[in-house]
């Protein structure tokens, strides 16, 4: 059930029966041909729908993530990594307090990586709070699905293009796919040089697929996430 649904004496009742919550990250920036606010809105999407037949509330993704490298492309937001982490443990601190003691973030965006490791402190800091960080476009049998069906798949390719969700009307991709970039060159770049090399922003394969194979990665991204909200989890006390 998504927060947004819910008024607080639902959220009391449900911490009646159940401690888990799942909060989504994303990302504001450049996705190409794409809406910039595609990894907030497929965190939360995934979520939603992987929560919703176990009935674990989906708090709204926090949308402002790390992304220094893309600050060459107007309208990416980059929160610094001390903010980020700030953020995350008010956030995560605030869940405590109302009693949530199983929590899964659910990120979608790479950047927001080296934020992971605040779960670990925080683990330590809050008395029975377990914390677990879930990639969902990198888990395996997704990432395996997008690999299979394009080797060179990576950001803002088809695997992020969701007609309803990131597609953006009136907005034609390329018809043929792009060569992966050179990961270990680009991250030495400066923001300018990686514009510069990326061109359009995105690292690499086709843009776009059709809508059977979309389905059928979302439904596997979809279940994937569910297993992480349902377990494993260490028996609450
Ligand atoms: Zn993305």
């Amino acid at each position: 059930m998504r927060i947004k649904d819910c008024n607080w004496k639902m959220v009391e009742e449900y911490l009646r029966h159940d401690d888990r919550a799942v909060l989504p990250l994303g990302s504001i920036e450049q996705h190409a041909g794409l809406s910039l606010a595609v990894d907030a809105t497929l965190s939360e999407a995934v979520a939603v729908q992987a929560a919703q037949p176990l009935g674990v509330p989906v708090f709204p993704a926090q949308p402002y993530g790390f992304t220094p490298t893309y600050m060459a492309y107007p309208g990416t937001m980059t929160l610094r990594l001390e903010t980020l982490l700030a953020v995350l443990r008010d956030l995560i601190g605030s869940l405590h307090a109302h009693g949530f003691r199983r929590v899964l973030i659910v990120n979608g965006h790479g950047g927001n990586n080296g934020a992971g490791s605040l779960l670990q402190e925080l683990g330590r800091e809050l008395p029975g709070m377990q914390l677990r960080w879930h990639n969902w476009w990198a888990a395996p049998r997704t990432i395996g699905f997008v690999h299979e069906t394009d080797p060179q798949a990576s950001h803002a390719s088809w695997m992020e293009n969701f007609a309803g969700l990131t597609r953006l009307e009136g907005v034609s991709q390329p018809a043929s796919p792009k060569p992966l970039v050179d990961y270990a060159r680009m991250a030495l770049m400066s923001p300018q040089a990686k514009r510069e090399y990326l061109g359009d922003g995105c690292y690499g394969g086709h843009y776009e697929k059709d809508e059977a194979t979309m389905t059928r990665l979302w439904n596997i991204a979809v279940d994937e996430t569910r297993e992480q909200i349902e377990a494993p989890w260490l028996d609450s006390e």
